[in-house]
């Protein structure tokens, strides 16, 4: 394998999508697996995949949690200053006690701090954990969720902080689909994005919503069209051409590509053709940065 070598550079490169089912994952994969050493990040905290691919060894897991408050009631006086405090409606008065809701609670610490009774203390609440090993020369962090759990963003923020990789290199972000909280959070650090889509309306329409996030976020970014069809309207390569966004790769609609996908194998590794297609995405993403 060719791959590239990345020992004298540091970036971080976020893939992202509008929706579930373009091929994020796969394009994250395959990059990461061609650059040596690199990181792949799981950052889809709801339904991480990518380890699929890579199969880590040597991982050791790390839980996440989060501060939540409680109140003792002993010294509460039931004053309420705590729920109008907060802005989350994360806090409930009644029948003498406060509730507190915490998958509402955004862990912000303010309701403890404004108690006049210094009744309200934090207590760790376990929202997730942190997957890290390693696969050859590719550092995989994933991030899960627990189940029942909606807020996903501070396992990201931990996950995209955690220190077990070379201080060199691409580390390639895999985000959650969409333009959401934790997608904000995934690319904050983003030197550059990669946004990819597929030839529908339907992929087109979430490509917008994509490309006006990292647009506020005043990042550089590119696209990548997935599973073209030559000779075929593609919506996505329309708009993109219209706004003069620019297309990094087109990678064509394969039978061989997404049965070796769904067989959770790299198709980079299984064949040269695939090593060659995402080489030239690589290549034209370091053009542009
Ligand atoms: S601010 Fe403190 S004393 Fe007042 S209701 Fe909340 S917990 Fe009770
Ligand atoms: S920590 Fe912040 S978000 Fe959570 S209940 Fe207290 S004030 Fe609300």
């Amino acid at each position: 394998m060719k791959g590239i070598t990345t020992g004298q550079i540091k970036m971080n490169i976020a893939v992202l999508s509008g929706k579930g089912g373009t091929g994020k994952t796969m394009v994250s994969v395959n990059l990461a697996r061609i650059t040596v050493p690199s990181v792949y990040v799981d950052c889809d905290v709801e339904e991480p995949n990518g380890h699929l691919y890579f199969k880590p060894e040597d991982v050791v897991c790390e839980e996440v949690s989060v501060l939540v408050p409680k109140s003792d009631p002993d010294k509460c006086n039931g004053c309420r200053e705590c729920v109008r405090f907060c802005r989350f409606n994360a806090l409930v008065f009644s029948l003498d006690r406060l509730t507190v809701f915490n998958d509402m609670c955004h862990s912000c610490g303010g309701c403890s701090v404004i108690c006049p009774q210094e009744a309200i203390t934090e207590y760790p609440r376990t929202i997730g954990h942190l997957e890290l090993g390693r696969s050859g020369d590719v550092y995989v962090r994933t991030g899960i969720m627990n189940i029942g759990e909606v807020a996903g963003s501070p396992i990201i923020s931990r996950l995209l902080d955690v220190n077990t990789s070379p201080k060199k290199g691409i580390t390639f972000i895999d985000c959650p689909p969409g333009s959401s909280c934790m997608v904000m959070e995934s690319i904050k650090d983003a030197d550059f994005c990669l946004l990819v889509t597929e030839p529908t309306i339907f992929g087109t329409h979430n490509l917008k919503m994509v490309v006006e996030l990292v647009t506020e976020f005043d990042k550089p970014f590119g696209v990548i069209l997935n599973k073209t069809v030559e000779g075929e309207a593609d919506p996505s390569e329309e708009y993109c051409l219209e706004n003069h966004i620019p297309i990094i790769g087109r990678i064509p609609f394969d039978r061989e590509l997404s049965n070796l996908s769904s067989e959770a194998k790299i198709a980079s590794e299984e064949s040269v053709r695939f090593e060659n297609l995402f080489q030239s995405i690589l290549d034209n993403i370091s053009e542009m940065v």
